[in-house]
């Protein structure tokens, strides 16, 4: 499958590691808008938060256990934003479902 993330995980285009398990990858965005700034992704192709259902959305609760463990490795210490872009309105540029995690700084009260 023509996925970047999926190629990523695979190892086929390299990229910094902040966390893996058997169910989710994560690493260092590469354009980074926040001091730290992670991407979080499940290990299977799950294209968007649109893409979720009963059958396959158990690895998100998965992905948010393990998201404050995630953060705190990385040194942020005072919050954080967890966002999913889904769709075209939304921006989304990679269909291949991710979480960011952004901090290390105040953030905008703006969220859109
Ligand atoms: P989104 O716009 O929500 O789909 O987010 C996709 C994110 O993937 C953007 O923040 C990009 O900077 C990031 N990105 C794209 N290619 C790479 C890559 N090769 N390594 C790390 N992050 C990437
Ligand atoms: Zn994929």
């Amino acid at each position: 499958m023509d996925c970047l993330f999926c190629k990523i995980i695979a190892g086929e285009i390299p990229s910094k590691k902040a966390y893996e398990d058997d169910d989710m990858f994560a690493f260092y965005d590469i354009n980074p808008q926040a001091p730290v700034h992670i991407l979080v992704i499940p290990k299977t192709h799950i294209p968007s938060v649109d893409g979720l259902n009963a059958e396959n959305s158990a690895v998100v609760g998965k992905i948010f256990a393990k998201i404050p463990e995630i953060a705190k490795a990385a040194g942020i210490t005072n919050g954080y934003r967890v966002i999913s872009n889904c769709g075209d309105d939304a921006c989304q540029s990679v269909k291949h479902l991710h979480f960011h995690i952004l901090g290390g700084a105040q953030l905008s009260e703006k969220m859109a």
